[in-house]
């Protein structure tokens, strides 16, 4: 069938098979290659391979909970979107959350996904104590900071390139509401918007949207938003009475692809404008449920498709705290002087790089951008790249399409040791592989 990612860029031919029960003898045939499936949200082509896609969704079981410690045991295709529905109600909630929670626990384990608390939590995969892996001499282990060490650290962001991975736990977090006092802060440039991260740092959620297509003395003018959840006793009375209510909100659809000419340097630069508009007028802190908080794309169901047939890129990247301020403004230069703007904008802070040898997060700013795929968007990547390069940056592999294996390799600095260790679980030639290993001759 034909797969993409979540950006719908590339589209590949590709044996599609279900795994329905822990046993994978079968598949694990040395004359081809596979690769594990979550919830393809990633962007590009980590979650494809035309020998052998392997989907996780029917891998949903929540196994055990443990009441005292928050400890979850569950299959590698668990939603979030899941886990939230069952525990928020009961008071619990996960350690890190990314930008959507249509993803699995296997896919956030690969990619080891950070969210807007990095910065005082680190990254999902610090919140696993333990998961069960299949390898290609298709054994089963169950690896740890105390068994199969480097295969742990292996597995903790690298994309599904050590094997399989079928179940695993971590620990949820209390909460007394679900609920979170947030406020929208605007700024006037970067350095306003670095300061106030940098000041926010006891603020356990922030994130900025940046306005990319202003320029000169308003570059990277934001709206930063932080927040923290509510405990029983600060909430509104309107709210007291379903203080842990999952909310299921009603969702929006776009039903089919639109055409590319609505993306246009106008339509972005009038939505920039009003959006910074909307949140400077109304700023201010406010209750706020975790669901448009945290996951304010999934109300629009499909919102990928606005981008056209095309499809689109996300560009992501972390540059050193440091090279920072320098850097993201060359970034943000870069993309305003195309007049290629993007809806999307986001920057985060981050806090030092977890145990996962291919992790993506580094301490210092994450910068997302969506660029729709059309003629001369490769070539600004490119020099989007060059860019983090010089800076002393990486992409993030998550949502790459088209980064080249030289700019990779020198963006990942434990890449030797992910190397001899994938080596060791997934065989010669690696029987674990995806599009995006092929293209970054991993
Ligand atoms: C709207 C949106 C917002 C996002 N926001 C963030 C964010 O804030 N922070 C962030 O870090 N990421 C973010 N992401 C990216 C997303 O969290 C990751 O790409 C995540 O890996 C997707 O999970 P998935 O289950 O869809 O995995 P897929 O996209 O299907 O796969 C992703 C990778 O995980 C591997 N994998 C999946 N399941 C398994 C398994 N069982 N065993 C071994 N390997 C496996 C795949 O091989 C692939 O390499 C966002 C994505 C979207 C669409």
């Amino acid at each position: 069938m034909k797969l993409s990612g979540w950006g719908r860029y590339p589209v590949l031919d590709c044996r599609m098979e279900r795994l329905r029960d822990h046993n994978l003898h079968g598949m694990l045939d040395r004359r081809h290659t596979l690769i594990a499936r979550g919830n393809g949200r990633s962007y590009g082509d980590a979650a494809l391979n035309p020998d052998l896609t392997l989907s996780m969704l029917a891998m949903d079981r929540m196994q055990a909970f443990d009441a005292e410690t928050g400890r979850l045991t569950c299959e590698a295709g668990v939603l979030l979107a899941d886990v939230l529905d069952t525990f928020v109600p009961r008071g619990w909630f996960p350690p890190v959350v990314p930008g959507t929670k249509f993803v699995t626990v296997g896919g956030m384990i690969a990619a080891d996904v950070h969210g807007k608390n990095h910065h005082r939590d680190g990254s999902f995969g610090a919140h696993v104590e333990s998961l069960t892996l299949v390898t290609a001499d298709g054994k089963v282990r169950e690896c740890s900071r105390s068994e199969h060490v480097d295969l742990f650290r292996a597995t903790i962001g690298g994309m599904g390139l050590t094997g399989v991975i079928l179940s695993a736990n971590f620990r949820l977090k209390p909460i007394e509401t679900a609920f979170v006092m947030a406020e929208t802060v605007p700024t006037r440039d970067l350095d306003e918007t670095m300061a106030l991260f940098e000041a926010s740092r006891d603020w356990p959620y922030s994130v900025a949207w940046i306005d990319c297509l202003a320029r000169g003395a308003r570059l990277g003018r934001s709206l930063v938003s932080r927040g923290t959840f509510m405990a029983c006793g600060s909430l509104p009375s309107r709210l007291v009475r379903e203080p842990l209510c999952p909310a299921p909100v009603g969702r929006l659809m776009v039903p089919f692809d639109a055409p590319s000419v609505l993306l246009n340097r106008a339509s972005i630069g009038l939505y920039n404008a009003l959006y910074y508009r909307r949140g400077q007028v109304r700023g201010g802190a406010r209750p706020i449920h975790f669901n448009p908080f945290f996951f304010p794309l999934d109300r629009i169901e499909a919102w990928n498709r606005l981008y056209g047939r095309r499809g689109f890129v996300q560009y992501q990247c972390v540059l050193p705290r440091a090279k920072s301020p320098a850097g993201i403004a060359a970034l943000l230069e870069r993309v305003a002087a195309t007049g290629q703007g993007s809806f999307l904008a986001v920057l985060k802070l981050l806090g030092p790089a977890g145990e996962g040898m291919m992790s993506f997060p580094m301490e210092g700013y994450t910068l997302a951008l969506d660029f729709p795929m059309r003629n001369g968007t490769l070539a600004l990547l490119d020099a989007l790249d060059e860019i983090t390069h010089r800076h002393g940056g990486r992409v993030y592999l998550a949502k790459d399409a088209c980064c080249t294996p030289e700019r990779m390799r020198e963006g990942y600095p434990r890449l030797g040791a992910f190397e001899a260790v994938r080596a060791e679980a997934a065989g010669a030639p690696p029987m674990f592989a995806s599009e995006l290993s092929r293209r970054l001759t991993l």
